[in-house]
């Protein structure tokens, strides 16, 4: 197994935000960077961060271990698409060593899928046991309309490529009205025969693109209840630490997942904080309060500067978001990219 020099600090009290929640779930973004242009995620043209700017892979490994020295127990990676960072089966090889240890419940990523085929079997050897895939529709036309860059059948073949590994898949679709719609029961379809859970996803005013996001906004209370209309949906108390609520599909005994964001606030139960692949540190997506890890990493070789600046930003994290679909204005409510935090 490939390894960075350790990093551990002693095992000190765990990270508790000021309502006493423990944070125990780190979104770490890899990388700024990705093979698809998602037209609600991002511009044709991007400007991506220098490389000085990025976090190294010994500095990701040192940050994610400070952070599960301190109690954080599930860690995601993430981007930009996390599959296309140079290097990153050596930081994932790296970081399995918490997996082995039991320091670590669960090491995975969400990724769009277009590395998966070159990259399963090592992300299974590594101990990833399930991962979020994000594809927003079957049907080629419009993946190519929706990702600008994909390519369908590379996701497909990545998706199938994990499955035969034994990953766990979670297909990940952000509800767009007009554009992908009319294909839920197809898409429940394909992910229940293969044993995928599916979750929908309200998309979020984050980022400048280049055309209006309110027009392809879809709450998901619509969904659910054009989905009842085609399935007997009961309600599951499966949990995956995330924010979803669940139901469960008679007709197929899958599991539908719903992120609403916009329509339901999911803030009380958050257990989670999320990194940049600069080193910043986000306690909510939906806030603009941030803390520079970057800065005590490189300042110094031990840990407790950087500990410190984690301290006083988990003292900071809000009681929950401000997201909002301004149609007025027409300006995303947070101005960063979901590519930068890593959604
Ligand atoms: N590239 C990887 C992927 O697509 O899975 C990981 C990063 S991507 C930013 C993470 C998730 O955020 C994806 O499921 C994507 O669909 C979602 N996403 C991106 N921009 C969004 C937005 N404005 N609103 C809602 N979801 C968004
Ligand atoms: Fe890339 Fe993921 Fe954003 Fe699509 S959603 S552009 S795959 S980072």
């Amino acid at each position: 197994m490939m390894q960075f020099e350790d990093a551990s600090t002693p095992q000190t009290a765990p990270l508790v935000d000021p309502f006493g929640r423990h944070i125990d779930y780190l979104r770490l973004s890899v990388t700024d960077r990705c093979d698809f242009r998602c037209v609600y995620c991002m511009a044709e043209n991007m400007h991506f961060l220098p490389k000085a700017e990025i976090l190294t892979l010994e500095e990701l490994d040192r940050l994610s271990t400070v952070f599960i020295d301190h109690g954080v127990r599930r860690l995601r990676l993430t981007g930009g698409e996390p599959l296309v960072r140079r290097g990153i089966m050596t930081l994932i090889s790296s970081l399995s060593r918490h997996l082995e240890s039991g320091a670590l419940d669960e090491l995975t990523l969400t990724t769009n899928g277009s590395q998966l085929s070159r990259f399963a079997a090592d992300l299974s050897a590594c101990g990833v046991r399930r991962i979020n895939v994000s594809l927003d529709t079957l049907r080629e036309d419009r993946f190519r309309a929706i990702t600008r860059w994909g390519r369908f059948e590379q996701v497909l073949d990545g998706i199938e490529s994990a499955l035969a590994h034994g990953i766990k898949i979670k297909l990940n679709v952000v509800a767009l009205k007009g554009v992908n719609d009319d294909e839920y029961d197809e898409m429940i379809r394909f992910c229940h025969e293969r044993g995928m859970d599916i979750t929908f996803i309200e998309t979020m005013p984050m980022g400048e693109i280049d055309f209006d996001r309110t027009d392809m906004y879809l709450p998901l209370s619509d969904v659910r209840k054009a989905l009842q209309g085609s399935w007997t949906l009961s309600p599951s108390h499966h949990k995956t630490g995330g924010p979803a609520s669940y139901v469960t599909v008679e007709e197929t005994g899958g599991r539908i997942g719903f992120i609403t964001p916009l329509t339901h606030n999911f803030c009380e139960s958050c257990n989670r904080v999320r990194i940049t692949c600069t080193g910043t540190l986000f306690m909510c997506l939906g806030q603009e309060d941030a803390a520079d890890l970057r800065k005590p990493l490189r300042q110094s070789e031990g840990n407790e500067l950087v500990i410190n600046a984690i301290r006083q930003a988990i003292d900071r994290k809000p009681k929950g978001h401000d997201f909002v679909i301004d149609r007025k204005n027409n300006r995303p409510s947070i101005g960063r990219h979901m590519s930068v935090t890593g959604g």
